[in-house]
Order: structure tokens, then sequence, then C-alpha cells
């Protein structure tokens, strides 16, 4: 038998202008967050998410640490959001001294349900996390509704989610505040990056000085609140306006993978596979995700640790936030029950999905895939 050759589960594309800018920035000098790229990044990116402004920032976790603060959320207030994501989300409510209260999953599109959200209403609700998944958007209408309704602020968490719209307006121009990561496995990236997009002027002044210490220019060194340094550089900033030309070509070689992934796997009763598309979006598969049915008879552990074996990368799925240690400790989502979200986490995991992958390389991932789930019947 031919020795198996490994297939990551992500690499990046950067076979565009990405080198030229980046050694624009080394010529001329120009390396920290005051270069020229950073600007131009920030409104075309913004511009292409359908906002007035971008501010860019160190990375997609830190955007939403800003974008809470900034909407002016702190202790005694809740903030609501999926049980299922990335800790970002979680962790920036807690920081801000505010609490976080999950709701579960909708089981077919892998998001948060709108159709939970008012029971979790209640007085202390300030906003809503929006958290679009793996690369199908949050029905956002029934969201905003109920937002406006309950006078509640809407910040979206758009990592995911570069170049999707959600019924033909672009993701990230959603909330009151919208953010993304350029971490290097999404759609774009700068390696380490993130971005915050707003319509609101007064929103995006108090995010750059969030993001520069809150510095004052009149007066250096002198500081009436708190900020950070959440400063993204002239390289990173290089690097993303290069990915961002090929935005649209990135997302349509995604659908490409994502649909001939479907093609390949469609034909077992052992997993669930994402949405091709719903009424109001189509999937862009920022990840190729699956869900081990019962009839598979194993969990995603033991499927990743058989996939390892044959060299194919995988990554599992979140792990609930209602279930995360370090919440428990703190007090936070006693006795909570999350059961969609808790047999994502138990039987989801990803196939490798990365820019750089081949037609081949998905067509021996998924026969490596089959050949595991087969070997169980
Ligand atoms: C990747 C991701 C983040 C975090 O971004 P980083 O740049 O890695 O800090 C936040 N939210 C979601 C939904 C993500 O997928």
């Amino acid at each position: 038998m031919p020795e198996l050759y490994p297939i990551p589960v992500n690499e990046p594309l950067l076979n565009g202008n990405e080198k030229k800018y980046l050694t624009e920035c080394i010529d001329t000098g120009w390396i920290s967050s005051e270069g020229p790229f950073i600007k131009q990044f920030e409104e075309k990116f913004a511009f292409a998410a359908g906002r007035k402004y971008g501010i860019a920032v160190s990375n997609g976790s830190v955007a939403l640490d800003a974008a809470v603060k900034a909407l002016g959320i702190g202790p005694g207030d809740e903030v609501i959001l999926p049980a299922f994501t990335i800790i970002s989300c979680a962790a920036a409510i807690v920081r801000a001294g505010a609490t976080p209260v999950v709701i579960d999953s909708d089981p077919s599109t892998w998001n948060m349900d709108p159709s939970l959200l008012k029971q979790a209403i209640t007085s202390k609700t300030k906003a809503i996390l929006v958290v679009h998944i793996y690369g199908l958007p949050v029905d956002m209408d029934p969201v905003l509704e109920i937002a406006r309704q309950f006078g509640l602020k809407v910040i979206e968490d758009a990592a995911e989610m570069h170049g999707q719209t959600y019924k033909g307006k672009p993701c990230g121009s959603f909330g009151d505040i919208s953010t993304f990561s350029f971490y290097p496995n999404k759609h774009i990236t700068t390696g380490e990056g993130g971005m915050i997009v707003t319509d609101s002027e007064e929103l995006a002044e108090k995010c750059r000085s969030l993001r520069n210490l809150c510095f004052i220019p009149e007066k250096r060194f002198y500081h009436e609140d708190l900020g950070w340094n959440f400063r993204m550089t002239n390289m990173q900033a290089a690097l993303g306006l290069a990915q961002l030309e090929r935005l649209p070509e990135f997302v349509e070689r995604k659908r490409r993978m994502g649909t001939l992934y479907q093609d390949l796997l469609g034909g077992t009763e052992k997993v669930i596979l994402p949405l091709p598309k719903t009424d109001y979006a189509e999937n862009i598969y920022w990840v190729f995700g699956v869900i081990l049915t019962g009839s598979a008879g194993m969990s995603a552990e033991t499927a990743m640790r058989k996939l390892t074996e044959v060299k194919v990368g995988t990554r599992p799925f979140f792990y609930p936030m209602h279930l995360q240690p370090v919440f428990l400790k703190m007090g936070l989502f006693s006795g909570v029950k999350m059961p969609v979200a808790e047999k994502m986490a138990q039987k989801g995991f990803y196939l490798p999905s990365g820019l750089s992958l081949t037609e081949d390389q998905i067509r021996e991932s998924a026969k490596r895939f089959l050949g595991i789930l087969h070997e169980c019947i």
C-alpha cells in the first residue's frame, strides 16, 4: 500500500500581492500601526462589509472586548449569546464585568436559535451577541426585531463570515458594532488580526480610543479612561489588503470545496452535513463540519483519533460555554443544559477546510473518512 500523504486541516493561500505589499513595508520602514496600509485596509474592508467605519485591531477576540466596552456594557448587565461559540465571546462579556446568558442552537443551521431569545431576556439584558457559525449566518430578521422591541444593542461576531450575505446584505452590517477575525483559518488572514466595523461615528471613535490605550490627542500621556494596546501593524494590514482583493474568489473556492464534500459524503447515514443553503443565505463553508449520527457508533473524539492515524487533519467543534470549567468556577451557568450545543460538541468536528486544499486532497480526505466510518458497521 502506498504511503498516505498528510492532509492538513488548514493552510492559507498567500500567492497574490501579499509579498509585494509586505516588501513595501520593509522597504519604506513603515512596520508599526502608523503605516499607510492600515487606513486603506480599514476603508476597503468597511466598504466591503457595507459599513462606514473600520477599526483594525490585533485579533478577533480583542475586537469583541472593545465592542462590548464601547457599548458601555458592564457590571449588572446581561448579554445573550449562543452556548455554541468560541470562548472569546463570553470572555469579553465576563471581563467587562457583565453576565453572559446562553441560548441553545438550531440543530439544522447550528446557529443560535432566535426563537429562544425572548425567554432569555430579563430587565438586566443589555445586548445580544450574535455569532454566525461555520458558514451560514444567523437568521437576523427575528433577532433584529426582538432587539428593537426590547431596546437591546446588537453585537455581531462575523469572524467566520467574510464575504457572506444575509438576504443579500453583507454579514458584518447588522450589529450596532460588528467584528471580524483574520486568523489564518478565516476566509482572509493577516496572520493575527481583527476588525471592528460600525456605522456610528461615536462608537468608531470609542473603539479607536480603546484600541490605542485611550490616549488623548491633545494631551499625550494623560488618560481619562483605560484602554488597551490592540493596534494592528502595517505589515498585517499589507497582508489584509492583498487578501481582501481576492475575497470573492476565496468565497467561491470555499463554496466549491464545500459542494464537493457534500457530494462525496452525502450518501452516508452516519453523518449530518452542513446545510448547503437556507432561504436567506448560501453556505460559504468557513469550515466543513460534520456531526456523527448514532449509526456511526463513535464519538467525534474517536473519529478524529482515527483520522489522525490516516493523516487527515481535523479540529473539534466548539465546546459549549455553559460547560467551560473556567465559568463554572466563577459560579456561572450552574445547572444550565443546552442539549443541541452539547450534542454538537460531542459528535461534531471539522475536516480539512483550508483555502490551499486541492480537489484531490478533498477527495482523499473524504475517502479516508468514509473508510473509517465503514469499518465500524
Ligand atoms: C476566530 C474567531 C474569533 C477569534 O478571533 P481571533 O482572531 O482568533 O482572536 C472570534 N469569534 C469567532 C466566531 C471566531 O471564529
